[in-house]
């Protein structure tokens, strides 16, 4: 009696033309606000696989529910302080509270996801060939003495403020990156995120436009912290998740400058919130926070030259699309 041993038969996976030429891309941070918008936009595409590793201190697994569960999608609960054994062939690093109130609440533990957490994505990248591109910041700029800010400016930041932790981290963070690619030949790439907006901000983070919509949204008065004149320029979420993929697949290591350039004071935008959501609310000043820069602004040439990138979205085409993520959440329909 002869046993014929059938072949192996490979796995309708394996067969298909995914696993032939699949990226896996890590995105830490990918529970977050751009984290989960970037994730969405990478899954479109049937040749990537991708995992988020996120500690949830800011981000929520909410952000990213119509993915758990998809053969082609990982969720890792892991604080990037610590090591992480994952192979793929991109990382994205965001892993970092973004909101002052955040990155404020435990400035030592912001200090180690920028400082540590940044040497162990890079440690990870390096043992496994990956390319990694950092989201740094404008705050990188500090409080400018020069507007708009180019990349080649190197800033005016205060060492030992409040902000510190954050804007130091990410200073940290980027030299970091340029030290390993010339030490060790990583291929980096660095995003500069100038003030992102959008659909899933934490609610009550304490920025700027999320505070005033769902301030209007509460019938609650606009609070304009003094003086009013500062000037921040607000990039959608979408635009900005398509400048950080073209400069992942570009081949410039950066920095480079991501945002909206089209500029306001903060007086302004709530002006505009006031007018778009609700005309009958009042605007108040009240008391800032320390080291608020007063004026900010991308100069976004590189970003136009090198990656064939601007944003799209203008303010006001971007702000009802927010309103109507925050109305559902909140729970204010809108009255016909
Ligand atoms: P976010 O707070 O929504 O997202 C950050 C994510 O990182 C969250 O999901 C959080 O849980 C996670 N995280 C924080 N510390 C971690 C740790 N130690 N280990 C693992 N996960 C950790 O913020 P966001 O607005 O989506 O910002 C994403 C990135 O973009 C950040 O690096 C931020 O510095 C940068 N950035 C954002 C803006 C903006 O306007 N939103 C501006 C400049 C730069
Ligand atoms: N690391 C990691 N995942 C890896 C490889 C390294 O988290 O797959 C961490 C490692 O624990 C170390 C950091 O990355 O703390 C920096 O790694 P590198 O190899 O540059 O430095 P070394 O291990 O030599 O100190
Ligand atoms: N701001 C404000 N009202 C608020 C929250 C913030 O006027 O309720 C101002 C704040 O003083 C700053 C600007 O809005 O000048 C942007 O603040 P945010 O915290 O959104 O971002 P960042 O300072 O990091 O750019």
């Amino acid at each position: 009696h002869v046993v014929v041993k059938k072949p192996p038969t490979p796995s309708p996976l394996r067969n298909s033309k995914f696993f032939q030429s699949n990226l896996r891309i890590l995105v830490t941070g990918g529970a977050g606000f751009i984290g989960s918008h970037l994730v969405d936009k990478l899954m479109e595409n049937e040749k990537n696989e991708v995992i988020v590793a996120d500690n949830f201190f800011t981000g929520s697994k909410d952000n990213l529910k119509k993915w758990i569960g998809h053969p082609r999608f990982e969720l890792i609960r892991h604080d990037i302080t610590e090591p992480l054994l994952v192979e793929v062939d991109q990382i994205y690093h965001l892993a970092c509270p973004a909101s002052p109130i955040f990155y404020k609440h435990n400035p030592v533990k912001t200090i180690k996801t920028n400082v540590m957490g940044t040497m162990n994505m890079l440690g990870l990248a390096k043992r496994v060939g990956a390319r990694i591109l950092l989201t740094s910041t404008s705050e990188v700029y500090g409080d400018p003495l020069e507007h708009p800010q180019k990349e080649e400016y190197w800033g005016n930041v205060n060492p030992i403020g409040v902000r510190s932790c954050y804007d130091e981290g990410k200073r940290v963070a980027e030299t970091l990156m340029f030290d390993y690619h010339r030490q060790h030949g990583l291929e980096i790439r660095i995003a500069r995120i100038f003030n992102t907006y959008g659909p899933r901000m934490n609610i009550d983070d304490g920025r700027v436009v999320s505070n005033f919509i769902a301030q209007a949204l509460r019938g609650e008065s606009l609070t304009v912290q003094a003086p009013g004149t500062q000037t921040r320029s607000f990039c959608y979420v979408s635009d900005m998740v398509d400048g950080l993929i073209r400069l992942m697949e570009g081949d410039n290591t950066g920095p480079i400058n991501i945002g909206n350039p089209g500029e306001f004071t903060m007086m302004e935008l709530a002006e505009i919130v006031k007018e778009l959501i609700k005309p009958s609310i009042s605007i108040e000043i009240v008391e800032n926070t320390p080291d608020d820069p007063r004026q900010r602004k991308p100069d976004i040439t590189k970003a136009k030259q090198l990656l064939g990138w601007e944003p799209k979205i203008t303010l006001r085409q971007g702000l009802p699309l927010m309103e109507e993520d925050f109305r559902l959440r909140l729970g204010v329909p809108k009255k016909a």
